[in-house]
């Protein structure tokens, strides 16, 4: 099973023909409420790429904490390690036009009370049922540091999605596993511009030096390349048509921990991650999007 540390909310989406300029009010076409925040994402795309998935994190006492603990358990992710804290859901608020431009505002309001010591008892709690624990940097960066050191000290693989980028203190790469960059995270991190293979190949090396077993760093269309003490190698993508890339890191990285979590060696885990985010690119929207096992095998198998 795979153990998720991070970020919850609700992403409120506001679809209209262009965005309004400042004090400005445009006519919008539509609004959706949906479960978000890069930790619940990747916990739905664990849980749907078949994995017995818990998500740790914390929502406010609010009318959108049950929609976002809906969203997880309609997606098979138990709840069992989200805490309602004083306060309020964490939100993210955004803005669609009709060439699919956006922006956004993030507001993490209960994820600022997710602390260590919730996290050492997930952990505890969760022992000998999973093998994996997902984290990114929507939570405090204190938090997702003393996750990863926690986690490697109970034996567990630890992904981290460096996402949203910040510079993180040194000795957390010895505790990770694999970390998962796309290109503009992994220039962030390493100062190295990462514009193909070749300096996604450095880039990923520059993990390896601070102590990451396993760099994968993703490109989008141009697919992934992984970086272990043996090897660098370019995987190519899956051929889809893409509607809305939207949650395609979450769903590379769910899918790559619940794959390490069943046991397939690291190779076979990066295709299912990639078959998981090209898939997630071809259907609008971020948690909707995501997909299931079967589908993830049926494009391994095409
Ligand atoms: P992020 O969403 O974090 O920016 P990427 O865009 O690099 O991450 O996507 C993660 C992975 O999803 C890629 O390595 C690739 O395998 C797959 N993917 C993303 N976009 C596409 C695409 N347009 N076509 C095929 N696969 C894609």
């Amino acid at each position: 099973g795979v153990l998720v540390v991070g970020g919850i909310t609700v992403d409120v989406t506001a679809f209209s023909s262009r965005l309004p300029r400042p004090g400005e009010t445009v006519l919008g076409d539509d609004i959706t409420l949906f479960l978000g925040g890069r930790g619940a994402n990747q916990a739905v795309a664990a849980a749907r790429a078949g994995a017995p998935t818990w998500m740790a994190g914390c929502v406010g006492r609010d009318s959108f904490r049950r929609i976002a603990l809906d969203g997880l358990s309609r997606h098979g992710v138990l709840t069992t390690e989200v805490r309602t804290v004083p306060g309020r859901t964490g939100v993210a608020h955004i803005r669609v036009d009709a060439t699919g431009e956006n922006d956004i505002v993030f507001t993490p309001l209960a994820n600022t009370a997710l602390t260590p010591a919730m996290v050492d008892r997930s952990i505890a709690a969760t022992r000998g049922r999973v093998s994996v624990l997902l984290l990114q940097l929507e939570v405090r960066a204190e938090v997702t540091c003393h996750a990863a050191a926690a986690g490697a000290a109970a034996g567990l693989t630890v992904v981290l999605d460096p996402a949203p980028a910040r510079t993180l203190p040194d000795e957390v790469w010895r505790h990770i596993g694999v970390v998962t960059p796309n290109a503009s995270e992994a220039t962030a991190l390493t100062g190295i511009e990462v514009d193909g293979v070749e300096a996604a190949a450095t880039a990923g090396r520059w993990f390896l030096d601070r102590g990451v077993r396993h760099a994968l760093v993703t490109l989008g269309a141009a697919g992934a390349v992984s970086v272990t003490p043996e090897r660098a190698r370019h995987f190519a993508a899956f051929r889809v048509t893409p509607v809305d890339t939207t949650a395609a890191g979450e769903a590379f990285t769910g899918a790559l921990g619940a794959a390490l979590a069943a046991g397939l060696d690291p190779d076979a885990a990066v295709r299912h991650g990639m078959a998981a985010g090209a898939l997630a690119t071809t259907r609008p929207g971020a948690s909707p999007s995501l997909p299931e096992a079967a589908d993830i095998q049926a494009l391994l198998d095409a």
